[in-house]
């Protein structure tokens, strides 16, 4: 019996090592993140009707229109990102 968990190859891109595993499935962060991101639906901004690019880039997918660059947070994820802010000292500026 092995105690310690082995670096696996992620089974999505077959390429880095990763312990950890998503789904059952060893799967490196950038993988999760690009599945959890695919997951997401697409979502149109309400200003001008352009699909928004999703970003990620505290472990958080907020959705940017590429045209008005208006961000558009799904409800909870303002708070998510208040917290990621101040764990590393960033100061964030909103217009609610
Ligand atoms: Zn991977
Ligand atoms: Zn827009």
């Amino acid at each position: 019996m092995n105690w310690f968990k082995k670096n696996n190859t992620c089974t999505h891109c077959n390429k880095n090592k990763t312990k950890r595993e998503f789904e059952g499935q060893p799967t490196c962060p950038e993988c999760k993140k690009k599945i959890l991101i695919a997951r997401e639906p697409n979502r149109i901004c309400p200003v001008d009707g352009e699909i928004l690019l999703k970003e990620n880039p505290h472990e958080i997918i907020i959705d940017r229109c590429p045209k008005c660059k208006g961000i558009w947070l799904d409800a909870g994820e303002i708070e998510a990102i208040k917290e990621a802010a101040q764990s590393e000292g960033l100061a964030i500026g909103m217009i609610l």
